[in-house]
């Protein structure tokens, strides 16, 4: 089996491209964010330390987890950011251990990951390759305006909390560079594939 971290910036298009190679015979599919998201939800230990570091109010009366009031504790306070980083992404590296061996079992061909922040989480050596998908910048927030519906405004504030995807470059071992069209970009995720498939 080959693992592929898919990686990028937002609107680079690492869904679309996760999506096409998804459609694949053998492939599994997996993304870090749903992963964060479920893990905090659904992983009793890390639920717990949430609660001793954030307080009783990280968890709401009907029992899940009060995202929104989380998100808003910890924006804009990097310190507060990395203490959260720091209880989700060792649980959430766990279960992606966890995935890929079970992927193993299964049969898999190709284990595909899609992850924006690959060089926050650690996670970059547990990979064969890497993949990054890049685009102009005005081209990813003409995508993100419209795949959102939210303004030029609020897409610059959410990449500013990316790293810009120059300093991808070097850790990637594939890049696509998604600027056409989608059939384009279909056409380059074939031959993406046939490559890894060969490996
Ligand atoms: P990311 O996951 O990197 O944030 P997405 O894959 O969600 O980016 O792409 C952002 C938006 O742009 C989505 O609505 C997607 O369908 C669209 N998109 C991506 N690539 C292309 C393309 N080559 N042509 C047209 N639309 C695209």
């Amino acid at each position: 089996m080959t693992t592929l971290a898919i990686t990028g910036g937002i609107g680079s298009g690492k869904s679309e491209v996760a999506r096409m190679l998804a459609e694949k015979p053998g492939v599994r599919a997996a993304n870090a964010d749903d992963e964060a998201k479920r893990l905090m939800v659904e992983d009793p230990q890390l639920r717990a330390a949430l609660v001793r570091k954030f307080g009783e109010e990280t968890i709401l009366d009907d029992g899940s987890l009060n995202r929104a009031g989380l998100a808003e504790r910890v924006f804009g306070n990097p310190a507060e950011v990395q203490a959260l980083n720091a209880l989700v992404h060792p649980v959430v590296r766990e279960a992606l251990m966890g995935a890929i061996e079970q992927a193993k079992r299964d049969g898999i061909i190709l284990f595909i990951y899609e992850v924006a922040l690959i060089t926050e989480t650690d996670v970059a050596e547990v990979f064969d390759a890497i993949l990054l998908v890049d685009a102009s910048v005005e081209t990813r927030i003409a995508r993100v305006m419209a795949r959102n519906r939210i303004s030029r405004g609020e897409v610059l504030a959410r990449m500013s909390h990316q790293k810009p995807p120059d300093v991808l470059r070097p850790l990637a071992d594939y890049l696509i560079e998604n600027a056409g069209s989608l059939d384009l970009l279909r056409g380059k995720v074939d031959d993406l594939f046939s490559t890894l498939v060969d490996l």
